[in-house]
């Protein structure tokens, strides 16, 4: 069976290199941006505050040489491209940004913020190292607050109770689609290969009218059910399904993605926070509206949070979930948070799962390509 691409994936080939000029003709018609890097960067709050979230560029290779200047060269590949990007101005959407948002999740963006904040407006979210307690709760909710407070007196508005909630009902509605099309990557053959998805959630971050993107999402959606009603798929059935997990593998940095694929695998489900992490749970709209950002933000599966179970039962939901033949976890070099986590995964995998692992740790060059496409053919041939 020849691979089918639904038609509607042309609106999300296009979002990103239309992102660009679009921000730049709402900053001149007098909107505020506000930049980030982070899942943890709560966007309800900057939604709220009638100002456009942007996602930051961080997963080129290009600006890489320009990072090492300032940071040491054992940084991951992620923080170097972020500081490069917004070092040389080369990321036109940290350009247009009125305000970054940062956190302190791991030690090198931390670091790599503080430098950020001589030359950009950037205001820096304390992170508790866990989420488990009470104590973390309280922690960040009230880091919560305050960004709520630098984006009232920066932007010059009130972030009301009512804005907030409408904000939050926005993205929320935004989740249940995303849920939506994840699920019919459960599907045999599966609709969409795992590049496309991960373009479509990038895609997410660079498309500024909201109301346009849901559009667009559902006509993938119901194109998605015309060809699960013909059989068709991106993949032939019986495609060796993969999960991947581990660090952001955003545009630009999907190589081991792609790799899977040309080997003849689908990615069914990328579980890092440049794929589902972000879109797996809602706001809960049924309590005080700053209070349930908080909580949603907080539970989020990072591995700078220490210990970090959700992330091993998260995973292995998924594994069941999508039938999933292995899992392959992504790890860039100088990533010390995902590499440790690795082997609890794996060993977590062994005994909850009994699916194959494959652990790789790489950066955003291309040198390695062909000694992983031999590491991923040699895993897919032991897959059950
Ligand atoms: S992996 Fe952790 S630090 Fe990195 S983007 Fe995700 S939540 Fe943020
Ligand atoms: S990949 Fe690891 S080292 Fe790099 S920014 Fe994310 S958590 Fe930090």
């Amino acid at each position: 069976m020849s691979s089918t691409r639904p038609q509607a994936m042309a609106h999300f080939d296009m979002a990103i290199p239309h992102a660009g000029a679009s921000l730049k003709q709402l900053k001149e018609e007098g909107q505020k941006v506000v930049g980030f890097y982070c899942v943890f960067a709560p966007q309800e709050l900057v939604v709220a505050a009638g100002a456009t979230p942007v996602a930051l560029c961080a997963t080129k290779e290009e600006p890489i040489a320009d990072g090492e200047k300032t940071l040491p060269r054992n940084f991951c590949p992620l923080i170097k491209s972020s500081y490069g990007f917004a070092v040389t101005d080369k990321c036109p959407f940290f350009l247009h940004s009125d305000l970054i948002i940062g956190e302190t999740t791991c030690d090198g963006k931390k670091k790599m913020f503080e430098l950020m904040a001589n030359f950009k407006p950037t205001h820096v979210m304390n992170m508790p190292q866990g989420y488990q307690t009470a104590e973390d709760l309280q922690y960040w909710t009230a880091s919560v607050e305050k960004l709520q407070r630098e984006l009232e007196t920066r932007l010059g508005v009130a972030i009301t109770e009512e804005k907030l909630k409408a904000a939050i009902a926005e993205l929320n509605a935004e989740r249940v689609k995303i849920q939506e099309l994840s699920n019919f990557m459960k599907a045999d053959p599966v609709p969409l290969n795992g590049q496309d998805m991960l373009k479509v959630l990038w895609a997410r971050n660079f498309v500024f009218d909201r109301e346009e993107f849901a559009l667009q999402i559902d006509e993938l959606l119901e194109q998605i059910k015309e060809m699960a009603a013909k059989g068709e798929g991106a993949f032939p059935k019986g495609a060796k399904r993969v999960v991947v997990t581990g660090v952001p593998t955003g545009l630009g940095a999907e190589k081991v993605i792609r790799i899977i694929e040309e080997c003849g695998a689908a990615v069914v489900y990328i579980e890092n926070c440049s794929g589902m992490k972000q879109y797996v749970d809602l706001v809960d709209e049924n309590k005080p509206p700053l209070a349930a950002v908080a909580e949603k933000y907080l539970n989020t599966p990072c591995s700078c949070m220490s210990p970090n179970p959700r992330r091993m039962e998260r995973i292995s939901q998924v594994v069941a979930d999508y039938q999933a033949d292995g899992v392959v976890d992504i790890v860039w070099q100088g990533c010390h948070t995902y590499n440790v986590e690795s082997r609890v995964l794996r060993e977590h995998l062994k005994q909850n799962s009994d699916v194959p692992f494959l652990h790789i740790e790489t950066d955003y060059s291309q040198g390695d390509a062909e000694q992983i496409k031999t590491r991923v053919q040699a895993f897919l041939e032991m897959m059950r």
